[in-house]
């Protein structure tokens, strides 16, 4: 592979993967962050001389239209990005109906140098999601150097994300500059970490972080275990935890995560308290309670007080930070507090020198809504590219370009 800043890209057509998967609602874009995230790549590119194809996904066109037939291929089309994305660029993005096929080819031929062509919605085409190999050597022909810059789709073997890189020969493809930084952000994590490296572990379900867990027990000094899969743990050691969130059928797992830690010295930390409440609901009555006496009827929905105040100090003494889910049900006013305070305590850490890392869909959310996102070092744009990273998987978009 090369290195996509040392490239020059003069007289070159690259053929970029981006994730333009954005929310589009009535026909405007209502998120852009993913296609502000892919700009110094194109940029890049259009400033050396080259010109620009950009290829990408949007929704899962033929899933929805089985359970909704009154939906077309036309629903998912990526022509309400066009606009947008042309003011970002500061130059007119030209247009192809179809990803591949003779019109493709044509206006990816025609571009000239600072230029810049957007296909249509890759998943159009099946052949995309089952990493069909004609497929993707059709689209590797729409130009001469491939560049992944979709670190969000890396987990997947698809057409676009992987396939197609055995196209194109090594000095030809590479990644672009945010696929390259956040490849940086998690290798320093989870292979160049400083020690005491803290893993903040949160969000609904333990059955969802079993993996990550059982990994992060090779390389993690702490373990903290905040939200709701925090009560399975509690509930496996013979506590009350009333209503709260509970995988019966992972009892076991969460014991066996304990012994396992306690056999590597990994120190598990559990919240020692909760914001309890009467029902699953904003306006719900609220107290606190000790998470082994959580009294029936109660659910615990957020981290307490004294969980705070434990949580924080082991993030203030940690070098590295990893998180990943909320303490609790952040999108409720009432139970944000606990989500707010480690958002607090990681941006804090991260000014006295730590690195931090915040990943996987909701915690991302959890620091863009209470505005941490620039108070700490790194915030993935992958949610399950980064969760499967972080399970030790080798991500195909990744292995492709590395080769
Ligand atoms: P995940 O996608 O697994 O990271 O889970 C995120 C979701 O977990 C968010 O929607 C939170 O509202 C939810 N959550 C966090 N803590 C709790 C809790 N104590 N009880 C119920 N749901 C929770």
């Amino acid at each position: 592979m090369s290195k996509f800043s040392d490239f020059n890209f003069k007289g070159h057509k690259a053929l970029i993967r981006v994730d333009f998967n954005v929310p589009i609602k009535d026909g405007k874009i209502t998120d852009d962050t993913r296609i502000r995230a892919a700009i110094p790549t194109i940029k890049k590119v259009l400033q050396d001389g080259g010109s620009v194809i950009l290829m990408s996904h949007w929704g899962r066109p033929h899933k929805d239209i089985e359970k909704k037939p009154n939906l077309t291929l036309a629903d998912f089309s990526l022509k309400p990005v066009i606009a947008h994305l042309s003011q970002l660029i500061g130059t007119d993005v030209q247009f192809a109906d179809d990803c591949i096929g003779d019109d493709a080819m044509q206006k990816a031929k025609d571009l000239q140098a600072g230029q810049v062509l957007l296909l249509e919605n890759l998943r159009y085409y099946k052949q995309e999601e089952k990493g069909d190999k004609d497929f993707a050597e059709k689209l590797s022909k729409l130009g001469d150097v491939y560049v992944n810059d979709a670190f969000g789709t890396a987990h997947r073997a698809h057409a676009s994300t992987a396939v197609i890189a055995q196209f194109f020969s090594k000095e030809n493809k590479m990644f672009g500059l945010l696929m390259e930084a956040e490849v940086a952000a998690a290798e320093n994590v989870l292979h160049n970490n400083k020690k005491p490296f803290t893993a903040i572990i949160g969000g609904a379900k333990v059955s969802d972080k079993i993996l990550i867990i059982e990994n992060l027990l090779e390389k993690a000094t702490d373990i903290i275990i905040g939200g709701g899969m925090a009560y399975t743990f509690f509930k496996a050691q013979g506590c009350h935890i009333g209503n709260s969130l509970c995988e019966e059928d992972r009892l076991d797992t969460a014991n066996e995560l304990l012994k396992k830690a306690e056999a590597k010295g990994v120190c598990i930390h559990l919240p020692s308290d909760s914001i309890i409440a009467d029902k699953f609901a904003a306006d719900a009555n609220t107290s606190s309670a000790n998470n082994a006496e959580i009294p029936a009827g109660w659910m615990g929905l957020d981290i307490g007080q004294m969980a705070i105040e434990q949580f924080t100090k082991v993030i203030s003494e940690s070098k590295t930070v990893l998180w990943n889910g909320p303490m609790g049900v952040f999108e409720m006013e009432k139970f944000q507090h606990g989500t707010k305070a480690i958002a607090q305590a990681v941006a804090e850490a991260t000014k006295n020198g730590a690195y931090s890392l915040v990943g996987g869909g909701d915690s991302v959310a959890a620091v863009n809504r209470f505005d941490y996102a620039d108070k700490v070092s790194y915030v993935s744009t992958g949610g399950g590219a980064l969760l499967e990273y972080f399970e030790g998987k080798e991500l195909p978009g990744i292995a492709a370009i590395k080769g």
